[in-house]
């Protein structure tokens, strides 16, 4: 392991900062009230105000500090200056006291390609489960995810059916004074953080899929498997932390619709933690550029 000063521990340290930044503007627009929402190519394929704000915030925020980084968002937003506001300057410096991992320690910025999600699970944010919606940063070298940040900024956060089931389970529930929002981060060879890892109960076959992206081979591929349970949750970052959180043992989505800025963050901490994501055939992803 070489020291922390890297490029590519300085860029993580940053990234983490710049999404914790990104749950706040999320909460925001919530708070103010007014989305925006547009439709992109169909009805369930929606961009808020949220995911343009967070977009900009993110991009410019990075390429301001690391201007040779190649910076890849979902959204096609015009480009137009950016609201001095929305500017994130600050690291995290506890990532800063993490070693870098030695195969990484000599990657220059130029080497890096960013895949930005400024808000998975719009679907879900435009119809009031907050809790399904995440901010993804993944970070990828030699067309290889190594780095991923994932913001929650509704973690902690109850929705009244999660609060009543609770409340008729008799369970604890997260309470006013829980801190609303968390950052999940890793690096690949030193570890993910920000979360207690977790197993699924021994012997249960739990399968997270797409809420709002079902179609019929997604449900026959589903079925074909024989689960114990079945999770339908929007955003592809809230199923990996459904994984890693042991809530489901598999998440599987047999169709189109899936794109690399949703899978090169959750990939990275799934990956440290010993899961595997692969393309339906079996393949590892390739995050290059192009
Ligand atoms: P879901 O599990 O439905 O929340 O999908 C995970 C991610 O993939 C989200 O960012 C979705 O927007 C995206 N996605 C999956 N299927 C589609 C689709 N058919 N059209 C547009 N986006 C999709
Ligand atoms: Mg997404
Ligand atoms: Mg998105």
């Amino acid at each position: 392991m070489a020291s922390s000063n890297t490029v590519l521990m300085r860029l993580v340290a940053s990234a983490y900062s710049v999404a914790q930044k990104a749950g706040m503007i999320v909460r925001r627009v919530i708070a103010e009230g007014d989305l925006g929402i547009v439709e992109k190519t169909c009805a369930t394929d929606l961009q808020t105000k949220a995911d343009r704000l967070v977009q900009m915030s993110i991009c410019s925020s990075l390429a301001r500090k690391f201007p040779k980084l190649t910076i890849i968002g979902e959204e096609d937003l015009p480009s137009e200056e950016v609201d001095q506001e929305l500017i994130e300057d600050g690291q995290w410096e506890e990532i800063l006291k993490q070693p870098c991992p030695s195969q990484y320690s000599a990657i220059k910025e130029e080497d890096l390609v960013v895949w930005v999600d400024p808000l998975d699970g719009t679907k879900e944010y435009t119809e009031g489960l907050l809790d399904n919606v995440t901010v993804l940063i993944g970070i990828a070298y030699e067309g290889k995810a190594i780095a991923g940040i994932i913001n929650q900024p509704y973690y902690n956060y109850e929705n009244n059916e999660k609060q009543q089931l609770r409340e008729h389970r008799n369970e604890a529930k997260a309470g006013p004074d829980a801190v609303l929002g968390r950052t999940i981060w890793g690096v690949l060879g030193l570890g993910a953080f920000g979360f207690q890892l977790k197993e699924v109960p021994a012997g249960k076959h739990i399968i997270t899929t797409t809420r709002s992206h079902s179609n019929k081979l997604v449900t026959d591929c589903v079925t074909a498997m024989n689960p114990d349970d079945v999770l339908r949750v929007g955003g592809a970052g809230n199923k990996i932390i459904q994984l890693i959180e042991g809530k489901a043992s598999a998440y599987v989505f047999a169709s189109p619709g899936c794109k690399k800025w949703d899978t090169c963050a959750p990939e990275v901490i799934l990956h440290a933690v010993g899961g595997k994501l692969t393309d339906i055939h079996g393949n590892v992803l390739q995050y290059h550029k192009d």
